[in-house]
């Protein structure tokens, strides 16, 4: 029997420090940081390199990397339990351990496709946080369908020439290179056009028309840009012509559920509030927590969260069984699809029982209901996401031959009657 919900004693005392220390040390950054990937911000580097060290010398550091690459080659269920304490300080929290989005996942593209050059360019100081990275991929006209992409991508002279315009490419403002997907063979299946690039971003040619912002976010950093005419030299294509999205599989799986893991923690912080709010806010003499009505928005809140949190730690433990994202496509998805619901509804109600201030920017729960939503759309939709999993499930399924479902009673009781008849003659 292995069924084990309790987490070992010695890997407990770990999840306590980072607890401790995501509490102490790294939430009252939130109030005080503009952009935790702003790197050449000097307020930024004095704030955050310090803690960085500390988890370094604890060797918490980019723990969802192999040792050969500066981590400690955590399992996906050990970086879970992590991930929902970093996940309380969603945009700051996984900068100082080292293991933040889009540069955890463009790391996993780099260690597996990138040449030798590629990496001690990129690679290293990547996982130093000396540098931060975009991923460039969706296009005005579309994010979620390849067929749509008209970013394009010639070759000329022994390089590629870009040219098209992407948006909501987060943080290539801060970002010292970019991986841009282009199409380089118009007429290949849709899945095949595509190729992935490396673009440094001091390169001529690459112009931000503007930032994109959402909600209460302090500097606007997801880039309108447009690429005029980039050239880059032709070993800066990343993985093999026409296989961007294979390469970008390769960090999606991987993406997908840490975001997931985090996702709890900031859906609990919600929690936390909202059980804090009732206990103390009296109306109508009694205690919000003294109403049914409220007790049942904590109640559903709890139940939703957990329900959550042990699918996401089932997931993580099938991808460490399987070691093979392909296996877990339904799992991964599943989680996906389920975790802007998860946070929309439980942020919600906690907006809800905070009354006027709740939905004031004195609270984060306008944004935490704003930022489900962006948990919807990036890394793919939901509703693309539930049509994996339907598909995956139906493969498991075969059609009845009959215009009745093979469950039909009546046949089923036939059959039953002719393999039993002989021992239940008394029945009618
Ligand atoms: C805060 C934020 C950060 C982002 N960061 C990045 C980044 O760093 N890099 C990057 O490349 N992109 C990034 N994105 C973009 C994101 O990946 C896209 O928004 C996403 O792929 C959806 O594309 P779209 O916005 O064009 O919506 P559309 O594809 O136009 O979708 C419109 C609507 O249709 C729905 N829909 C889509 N497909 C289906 C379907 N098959 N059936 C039914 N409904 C469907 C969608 O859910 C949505 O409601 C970011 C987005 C946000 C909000």
């Amino acid at each position: 029997m292995a069924w084990d919900f309790e987490t070992d004693p010695q890997f407990q005392q770990e999840l306590d420090w980072i607890d401790e220390f995501v509490r102490s040390e790294v939430e009252p950054l939130r109030y005080v940081i503009e952009s935790a990937y702003d790197t050449r911000n000097a307020t930024r580097n004095k704030l955050i390199r310090p803690l960085q060290d500390i988890v370094r010398k604890r060797q918490l550091w980019a723990c969802h990397l192999g040792p050969e690459l500066g981590g400690q080659g955590y399992g996906q269920v050990k970086l879970a339990l992590m991930n929902e304490i970093l996940g309380r300080v969603p945009g700051i929290a996984p900068i100082v351990f080292g293991c933040q989005a889009p540069d955890s996942g463009n790391a996993e593209i780099l260690a597996h496709y990138g040449t030798a050059a590629q990496k001690a360019r990129y690679l290293r100081p990547l996982l130093d946080n000396e540098i931060v990275s975009c991923f460039s991929m969706t296009e005005p006209q579309g994010g979620a369908d390849p067929k749509v992409f008209r970013t394009a991508a010639r070759l000329e002279d022994g390089h590629w020439v870009i040219n098209g315009e992407k948006w909501f490419s987060s943080n290539a403002r801060y970002a010292a290179f970019l991986i841009v997907m282009a199409v380089t063979d118009p007429d290949a299946p849709p899945y095949k056009r595509m190729s992935m690039f490396i673009v440094p971003a001091e390169t001529p040619g690459l112009e931000i028309i503007r930032n994109l912002g959402y909600s209460a976010e302090r500097a606007p950093s997801h880039g309108y840009l447009r690429y005029n005419n980039v050239r880059v030299p032709a070993d800066h294509m990343l993985g093999g012509r026409g296989e961007a999205f294979a390469v970008a599989q390769t960090r999606l799986g991987g993406g997908r559920i840490h975001h997931a893991m985090r996702t709890i923690g900031e859906a609990r912080r919600a929690l936390d509030m909202m059980c804090e709010r009732a206990l103390s806010r009296e109306t109508q003499g009694e205690r919000l927590s003294q109403k049914q009505m409220v007790q049942e928005k904590i109640a559903d809140s709890w139940m939703e969260l957990e329900q959550f949190r042990l699918l996401v730690l089932r997931t993580a433990w099938r991808i460490d069984k399987y070691k093979d994202y392909l296996k877990v496509r339904k799992d991964i998805s599943a989680v996906k699809a389920l975790m802007p619901r998860v946070l929309h509804d439980i942020a919600a109600r906690a907006l809800h029982i905070h009354g006027s201030l709740g939905i004031s920017t004195e609270m984060p729960f306008a944004e935490m209901v704003l930022d489900s939503f962006h948990m919807g759309l990036a890394d793919g939709p939901t509703e693309v996401h539930k049509i994996t999993v339907a598909r995956q499930l139906l493969r498991d399924y075969r059609p009845s031959n009959d215009i009745f479902p093979s469950y039909h009673v009546p046949a089923l009781r036939a059959q039953a009657f002719e393999r039993y008849g002989d021992l239940i003659e008394d029945v009618a």
